[in-house]
């Protein structure tokens, strides 16, 4: 059996990754061994998992590591440079997963999201590449939702506006988010329900609350509560946009593998949901199709695509991050022309950026190695 190190699971990406592997049965095939940053020589006696180490190891143990036949990380981009680098220097050769950005952009690597590039992924296995690379969330759950249409090579190019939940920052982020609720609800009391209260004399107290100097922003900087933050990320030394928004068109042509850029750009804005991402796209077509056909062709790309109406009924109850949190669906909704230009469409779709957009790709590239 492959012994398969775990760096970062304690963190978003990394418990649901542990969550979809014991439920799917995968450590039943491998030696796991779990490595921490903060926490080594602690017991993993409450870990359900077979063939795994007793103890947690030092994720900094270049010793240990290399051991490793797999090393899967869900750590973080700072944790990969001071690792992957040295790791590789030192001779190790074995095959690295990643759920962090910074290795995407090495020629040697692969961004993997396998329902669109296996094909890719396969021929650079045999090639001998050993670095895989989970995509950006929101990329990869774009190419789930629009993937026929990536396919079937029928985009000129396409806008896209975000709606990312807290936890795509990360559990320390999510649970900034939960504070800032409670907040709220313990310094406002019951307001709501008091006749006697003005409903902009509370929007009042609530505001005043958000900008009080104990409101927990440690991480946002701001109360998200109310609010949101239209930034992602670094800004880039090009033309005024964020990293986020950077790695939309970065990212899509390299997991496509395109010989022509496909061009791509959009606004990637922080809203006050906890978990799923939701986009808006506005798309060029390189042809006129009717909706029905466009449907069809996104709707039979892959099984976990969900067609959402286009109602009021369906759109609130199913195209949205509460619905899809927790599920492998891709749900695909709002599509329409818009009146400007008859090859443009606009679509609406969401994702569990946790699953879709981040451990499952992971976990099928290393069920993959296996
Ligand atoms: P995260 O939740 O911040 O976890 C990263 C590490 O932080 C954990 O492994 C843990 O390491 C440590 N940590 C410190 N305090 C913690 C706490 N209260 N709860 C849990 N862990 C805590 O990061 P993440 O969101 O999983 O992201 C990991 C990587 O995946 C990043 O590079 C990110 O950019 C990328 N990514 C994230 C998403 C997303 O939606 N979140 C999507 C795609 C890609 P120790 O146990 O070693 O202390």
């Amino acid at each position: 059996m492959k012994n398969v190190g775990f760096i970062g699971w304690r963190g978003m990406v990394g418990s649901i990754l542990i969550q979809r592997m014991l439920k799917k049965k995968d450590f039943d095939n491998i030696n796991a061994i779990f490595f921490t940053t903060s926490q080594y020589g602690k017991s993993t006696s409450n870990f359900n998992i077979k063939n795994k180490h007793k103890k947690l190891e030092n994720a900094y143990d270049f010793k240990k590591l290399f051991e490793l036949d797999i090393i899967i990380t869900c750590q973080g981009s700072k944790y990969t440079d001071k690792v992957y680098f040295k790791l590789r220097k030192i001779g190790w050769n074995g095959y690295w997963i990643d759920a962090s950005s910074n290795l995407r952009t090495l020629n040697d690597s692969v961004i993997v999201l396998d329902p669109i590039n296996l094909k890719y992924i396969q021929q650079k296995l045999n090639m001998g590449v050993k670095t895989f690379v989970g995509g950006n969330c929101t990329v990869s759950l774009m190419l789930m939702a629009l993937g026929g249409l990536f396919k079937n090579n029928l985009i000129d190019w396409l806008y896209v506006s975000t709606y990312q939940a807290a936890s795509g920052a990360g559990a320390k982020f999510m649970k900034e988010l939960i504070l800032q609720i409670q907040y709220i609800s313990k310094n406002i009391p019951n307001l709501a329900y008091n006749s006697s209260y003005n409903i902009l004399d509370i929007e009042q107290k609530i505001s005043k609350q958000m900008y009080s100097s104990s409101f927990p922003k440690n991480y946002f900087h701001i109360p998200l509560i109310n609010n949101l933050i239209p930034w992602i990320d670094k800004k880039m030394n090009n033309n005024g946009q964020t990293k986020e928004e950077w790695k939309g068109q970065f990212e899509t042509n390299k997991i496509l593998n395109t010989n022509k850029i496909i061009p791509i750009d959009g606004v990637c804005v922080r809203i006050a949901t906890l978990r799923s991402h939701s986009q808006s796209f506005t798309i060029k077509l390189n042809k006129n199709l009717s909706i029905d056909n466009l449907t069809q062709i996104i709707n039979s790309h892959n099984k976990w695509v969900k067609i959402i109406p286009n109602n009021f009924d369906d759109t609130i109850n199913f195209l949205t991050p509460a619905f899809v949190s927790g599920k492998l669906d891709i749900v695909v909704g709002r599509i329409k022309k818009i009146n400007i230009d008859k090859n443009c469409f606009s679509i609406f779709s969401v994702g569990d950026q946790l699953l879709w957009g981040a451990s499952e790709p992971l976990r099928r590239m290393l069920k993959l190695l296996i």
